[in-house]
């Protein structure tokens, strides 16, 4: 028996850090302080009554933290913010209305028109799309790299290069990247490095442990869940020394929008995350709903639960494609014979994830075959729900590429997605077994 006395147990109990589970059940929520409701209200408001004249106005000169307007701030997206960026070990963060406006906003905050970043080519085709031509009507002009081979990261180095871009697990799924040989490279230039932690998620990747100086995340994936909201969060790591670098004005910089304060001076380690709430998202919009904020929140509680059960039947169902005499190659990290595992295991030791891809003999046609004969796994284009999805790239997502873009984009004729779900494992490779012999 345990000889501490009432106090040492009070105070050890005061001291404890909480563990990951409790975060993403409790970080950033208490109760209603008018209500009492426990679960977190949806704030469905524009706008904020002020006290008097003087509260409006410190709140407007940045001297008070307060609510202002949703479009910049609103109290359950706040605790979104604060949730993630306590699961992810930041500073602060920012919710914005989908994984595309992070990534927007942040760039954004960093970039000046004819300055350049450098991506990894292994990321979701959607942000290639963006990097490649949403990006060039604000003169962002974005420098490829190899994931696989690291030196490329340093071959794209420029005097206007501004940061380095890199998803932790890459979708569609298959490969991890080396987190910590790229921030090696963009330490050494004095670079902001960017993780899209998306398909990992804290649970099973901290970016921040590796290196990354900002974390960016598609909400509508595996933090919600459940296939029911779009949305997107920025987390502030607090370490880039953004203070007197004026390469990055936003930042760095007196802002004229309020009266020359210096976001680095007057935030510190989240003058990062200030600069995107209150110069980017406040002037560009792209806010996120109260309501979908608590969707995904709600989501969050079981984030643990469900990533571990995800990868647990992600690496069934790989192991089972595996074996079939149909199915040509598999590419899953969790896979013991994959070439990404030693990565997986050093940066999503508890599993590689939800999101596989995989080569069938028969090709295209095969291809097309298996999606209409699937009756569990839905075909469409998300991933990261509790239910199984499937996705033939070819005929859908990539359909209007060449046959040569296609397979570089890892599209090729023969691909099949899936974003393994939470169901019983035994009841989805029934699914796939029926539909790949029909
Ligand atoms: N990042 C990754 C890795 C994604 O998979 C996606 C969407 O699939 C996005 C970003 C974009 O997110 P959203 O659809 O929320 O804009």
């Amino acid at each position: 028996m345990d000889k501490k006395s009432k106090g040492e147990r009070k105070d050890a109990a005061a001291e404890r850090e909480p563990g990951f589970a409790t975060l993403s059940v409790h970080a950033g929520a208490q109760p209603d302080p008018t209500t009492g409701a426990r679960a977190t209200p949806i704030y469905q408001t524009t706008s904020f009554v002020f006290d008097d004249v003087e509260h409006a106005a410190s709140l407007f000169g940045l001297q008070t933290f307060g609510n202002i307007y949703s479009r910049i701030g609103n109290p359950t997206c706040n605790v979104l913010e604060e949730r993630v960026a306590a699961l992810e070990g930041g500073t602060a963060g920012l919710a914005v209305a989908s994984g595309h406006a992070a990534q927007v906003i942040v760039f954004h905050v960093l970039m000046r028109p004819g300055e350049e970043f450098i991506a990894a080519n292994r990321l979701y085709g959607g942000s290639i799309n963006q990097f490649n031509h949403a990006f060039k009507s604000f003169d962002w002009q974005v420098k490829w790299a190899d994931s696989d081979d690291v030196s490329s990261f340093e071959r794209a180095l420029g005097p206007k290069t501004k940061a380095i871009f890199i998803e932790s697990i890459a979708n569609p799924g298959g490969i991890v990247t080396d987190i910590e040989a790229v921030a090696r490279v963009a330490q050494k230039a004095n670079l902001p490095l960017i993780v899209d932690n998306t398909l990992a998620t804290p649970y099973l990747c901290k970016p921040f442990d590796h290196g990354a100086d900002i974390v960016v995340h598609s909400a509508t994936k595996f933090l919600g869940g459940h296939g029911n909201s779009i949305g997107g969060v920025i987390v502030d790591g607090g370490k880039f020394p953004f203070a007197g670098d004026q390469r990055y004005p936003m930042v760095s910089a007196g802002r004229p929008e309020y009266h020359g304060i210096v976001m680095a001076e007057t935030f510190g380690d989240f003058g990062f995350a200030m600069a995107c709430r209150m110069l980017s998202l406040r002037d560009l919009g792209p806010a996120l709903s109260p309501f979908n904020a608590f969707l995904i929140l709600t989501g969050i509680e079981t984030l643990p639960l469900r990533m571990q059960k995800h990868c647990d039947n992600a690496l069934a169902v790989a192991k089972f494609l595996k074996g079939h005499e149909q199915v040509a190659w598999v590419s899953y990290a969790g896979l013991p014979s994959d070439r990404y595992q030693k990565l997986a295991r050093k940066y999503c030791p508890k599993g590689a994830g939800a999101v596989l891809t995989f080569g069938l003999k028969g090709g295209f046609d095969a291809g097309v075959e298996l999606i209409s004969n699937v009756k569990l796994f839905s075909h469409l284009a998300n991933i990261g729900d509790t239910r199984s999805l499937i996705l033939h790239p070819a005929s859908t997502t990539h359909r209007q590429l060449t046959d040569e873009q296609k397979k570089s984009a890892g599209a090729a004729p023969e691909v099949v997605r899936l974003s393994v779900g939470i169901e019983d494992v035994e009841d989805l490779i029934a699914d796939l077994d029926q539909s790949l012999s029909a």
